[in-house]
């Protein structure tokens, strides 16, 4: 028995802006100067996870040891002084039609983002005017543990005041679906990188789909079956 679907949960990075192929080349330009390694397709797979947790793998493996918390701070300084340089990302195509649908649709629109930019809110309603609230949003700034673990999913249907079972979440990275999947939520992985659709699956998506477009026909069928 399917329950309507009460909300949409969404990641930010690789679903709603084009902004992975920046974050990519900077994490892997940035962390030379450190000592440290990081290939573009590292980035990929470590999408989602928060700075902190990513330069403490990089430290474990090149250093021997974790990094400091000064040192995060000034490895994830470098990382997002490199990724301001590049030019702005743009809105994912298709990102704009599918968040007006659910909109009209009368669902919650819910941000889960690893994120800790600073003016998000801003930079949202920039791109998509009157589709996110400060109350239903999840950031960096917001949890304890990043993605994978379950808590930003979880911490998106509180502040949503919702279930499980009525929330439908759009990610696009492996470790973004773990997290969703294990927060119990049904979830829609829209592969817009350059990984293959099978890590994504094995991450537990439930469905894997090529574009935000493909995605809004999905969700707008999945609102109808169960209304
Ligand atoms: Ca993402």
């Amino acid at each position: 028995m399917t329950v309507p679907v009460r909300a949409v949960l969404f990641d930010m990075d690789g679903v709603l802006f084009d902004s992975m192929p920046n974050h990519a080349y900077a994490w892997s330009h940035a962390m030379t100067q450190f000592g440290l390694a990081m290939t573009a397709e590292e980035a990929y797979m470590n999408e989602g996870r928060t700075g902190s947790g990513t330069i403490d793998i990089l430290a474990q493996r090149f250093w021997g040891r974790s990094a400091t918390e000064e040192e995060k701070q000034r490895i994830y300084a470098a990382k997002s002084a490199l990724f301001n340089t590049l030019p702005e990302a743009k809105p994912m195509p298709g990102a704009r039609d599918l968040l007006g649908m659910v909109k009209r649709a009368g669902k919650q629109i819910v941000l889960v983002t690893g994120s800790a930019q600073v003016s998000l809110l801003e930079h949202l309603e920039h791109h998509f005017p009157g589709c996110f609230r400060r109350e239903l949003m999840v950031t960096g700034f917001d949890v304890k543990h990043g993605k994978p673990h379950p808590e930003p999913y979880l911490m998106g249907l509180q502040k949503a005041g919702i279930q499980a079972s009525e929330a439908v979440v759009v990610e696009n990275a492996p470790l973004g679906v773990e997290a969703a999947h294990a927060a119990g939520i049904f979830t829609i992985a829209v592969n817009t990188g350059p990984l293959p659709n099978d890590i994504l699956r094995q991450s537990g998506a439930d469905v894997v789909l090529p574009d935000m477009k493909a995605a809004a026909m999905f969700l707008e069928e999945r609102f109808q079956e169960t209304e």
